[in-house]
């Protein structure tokens, strides 16, 4: 594969911007070799500078539910462009925006807009600190929130262990309000109340894990959650900017059947632009300002192009929504694909899928927790990632992510994708 003007491209970005990438995964770091410049996207695939095609499953790490640059959206952003870029002043778009997503997700009954998904779960844990007058909070070992500081904590020696700072610049003040708990794990969460009675703030959860691979929560853990943050007034916060409008209409919480408290949202709601929203139960969400006194503002939030996108993108959800049928046909034949092939090379690797969300992990056991993903071999990921490349196919450049499966995905796309897959693992499975 030709890759010269990428590689020119990365040497020229590592002078001017850290790592030469503005966000690190990007950097390939993770599996070797240089990152790919891209030039454009269509459909299910991507061109790079050196006019390499790709099948690619980032999807812009998950906006693209429909695949790169569906007609309908452009269209929608174009008519927004003629009549400028920003006013900060309100706009119609907002109002229905704000309204199809509260008809969508109906644990919804009011919501502000952001910038991106790391806004929305900051403003989120804000909101439920004011709300509630506690400070801490619960997360969950490999669930991603952005890059908030008060997320950045590691994971520790243990779901009691208080947080130790993961990322140089985060405090240990800050790191002490976030305590981890175990996902699927509810006496993890259990014991941690027990230890801070009233004084926990929020329980934030990514209601099907994106961030450490696909990690499927079990209704037990979902529902025991509900049931706690109910009895012990603690709000309730599913992040679903990964999940919201990609496994469901109304989100995962729409499959599960549980009403959060507040969700998150980003990624697929501003249709490729930088948009995040959060939004939830009405008593709490008065309480931002200007109702309340809950700080928070943004001056692009709502931003008529990102609203614009978002919107067309929200609405051909709603006018169809056959989609979701769509995507699990696809995606359950990729799997089934995948899975012939690890049978082939005698292989019991765990696949884990929740509708269009997979990941193919390189362990021969289940992964439900954070514990065993990490047990996943990363250094055959790298190589099948490679091997994957090779092949026109473009995989996310870290194992602990999920693949998207777009409604653009055609069924030579995916055919052409377990191909690649059973090659490659013929080649690093030795
Ligand atoms: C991507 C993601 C975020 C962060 O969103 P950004 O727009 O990158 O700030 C937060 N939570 C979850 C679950 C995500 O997948």
């Amino acid at each position: 594969m030709n890759t010269v003007k990428s590689e020119s491209l990365f040497n020229e970005a590592k002078k001017y911007i850290p790592g030469g990438v503005n966000s690190p995964v990007r950097a390939f770091k993770a599996v070797g070799g240089n990152p790919l410049f891209i030039q454009k996207g269509e459909g299910s695939k991507i061109y790079d500078v050196d006019g390499n095609e790709f099948i690619e499953y980032i999807g812009s790490w998950g906006p693209h539910l429909f695949g790169h640059n569906p007609p309908f959206i452009k269209e929608a952003l174009l008519n927004a462009i003629e009549n400028g870029t920003s006013f900060g002043a309100p706009t119609r778009l907002e109002v229905k925006t704000a309204k199809l997503i509260s008809e969508m997700v109906p644990s919804v009954e009011m919501v502000r807009m952001v910038n991106s998904g790391t806004e929305a779960t900051m403003s989120a844990v804000r909101a439920a600190r004011g709300y509630t007058g506690r400070e801490k909070f619960i997360k969950f070992e490999g669930c991603y929130h952005g890059h908030a500081d008060y997320f950045l904590i590691k994971a520790g020696s243990g779901a009691l262990t208080l947080g130790i700072p993961t990322s140089p610049g985060v405090t240990k003040g800050n790191a002490a309000d976030t305590l981890m708990a175990s996902y699927n794990n509810l006496e993890s969460v259990k014991q941690i109340i027990k230890k801070n009675k009233n004084e926990i703030a929020a329980i934030i959860v990514e209601p099907i894990a994106g961030n450490m691979g696909v990690v499927q929560a079990t209704e037990e853990f979902l529902n025991g959650l509900r049931a706690i943050c109910t009895e012990e007034r603690i709000v309730l916060i599913f992040d679903e900017v990964m999940t919201g409008f990609r496994v469901a209409k109304g989100g995962a919480q729409q499959l599960y059947n549980i009403r959060p408290d507040l969700t998150t949202f980003g990624k697929i709601i501003g249709g490729g632009l930088p948009v995040g929203a959060f939004g939830g139960r009405k008593e709490i969400m008065e309480m931002i300002a200007p109702s309340g006194p809950i700080y928070q503002a943004g001056t692009l939030s709502g931003n008529p192009l990102a609203m614009a996108a978002g919107y067309a993108a929200l609405n051909h959800i709603k006018s169809n929504p056959d989609i979701y049928n769509q995507l699990e046909e696809k995606s359950a034949y990729l799997e089934k694909g995948i899975k012939s092939a690890l049978h082939s090379i005698n292989r019991d690797f765990a696949l884990n899928r929740a509708g269009s969300m997979m990941t193919l992990f390189f362990v021969e056991e289940q992964v439900n927790n954070y514990d065993a993903a990490i047990k996943s071999n990363t250094v055959l990921y790298g190589k099948f990632f490679s091997e994957m490349l090779n092949r026109g196919i473009y995989l996310a450049p870290a194992q602990f992510e999920a693949a998207f499966v777009s409604t653009a995905h055609t069924k030579e796309d995916l055919d052409k994708t377990i191909n690649a897959v059973e090659e490659s693992l013929r080649i690093i499975v030795k």
